[in-house]
């Protein structure tokens, strides 16, 4: 399966919070590789993390883990993942996971997750970044964030067409029209990239 069927999934490395997380974690792994995806992520054994790769494990599927050398020396890599690659610093994890994949879901999270999703929304608003951006709102985890996000947008810190570089999805079950249907995105956003 080359790069361009991955799925890159941005998630939680807790494992205290609410076990509906875990649950809709490995769901998401079993229908993104129902759906012919591989997936690319952050290679933890903990939490969502661990949870979505058990997910497409046990579906027979193709998971690639990027971790930091330092998380590996701690033991924090799932141990049964297709591929495991170990790389220098958390920087170039973030870019191989978003450079190799041609989506993006975000599950809910804590600073990892949200830091990592406001790069990808970061790079998408300035036309580096073009592929789709989903979130699921498990437990409307996310809606004091997309309250944030429009109040950005009100005080004019982002302009209205900025709200269509992510989609909000319910149930991971779908996830997979939401890559499909995303409104197309380019380089060309960079002409709207400043509000005037
Ligand atoms: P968070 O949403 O704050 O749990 O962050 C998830 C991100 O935090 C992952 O992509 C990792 O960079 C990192 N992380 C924190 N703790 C762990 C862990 N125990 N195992 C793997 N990754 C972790």
């Amino acid at each position: 399966m080359n790069g361009q069927n991955k799925i890159c999934v941005y998630c939680a490395s807790s494992d205290a919070s609410d076990a509906v997380y875990r649950n809709v974690a490995r769901r998401l792994g079993g229908i993104l590789t129902a759906q012919g995806y591989a997936v690319i992520y952050g290679g933890g054994a903990t939490g969502s993390m661990g949870a979505l790769a058990d997910g497409v494990v046990a579906a027979g599927g193709t998971i690639t883990g990027v971790m930091p050398r330092f998380m590996m020396e701690l033991e924090w890599a799932h141990q049964t993942l297709t591929e495991l690659r170990v790389v220098e610093d958390m920087r170039v994890r973030k870019h191989m996971m978003l450079s190799e994949s041609r989506g993006l879901v975000t599950l809910p999270g804590g600073p990892g997750t949200l830091e990592e999703l406001f790069e990808a929304l970061t790079l998408k608003r300035l036309g580096l970044y073009t592929n789709p951006i989903v979130l699921v709102n498990t437990r409307n985890y996310f809606d004091p964030l997309l309250a944030m996000l429009e109040h950005a947008v009100a005080e004019r810190f982002m302009h209205p067409r900025h709200v269509a570089m992510w989609q909000i999805v319910a149930e991971p079950e779908d996830v997979p029209n939401a890559l499909a249907n995303a409104p197309e995105w380019s380089a060309t956003a960079r002409s709207f990239a400043r509000v005037l």
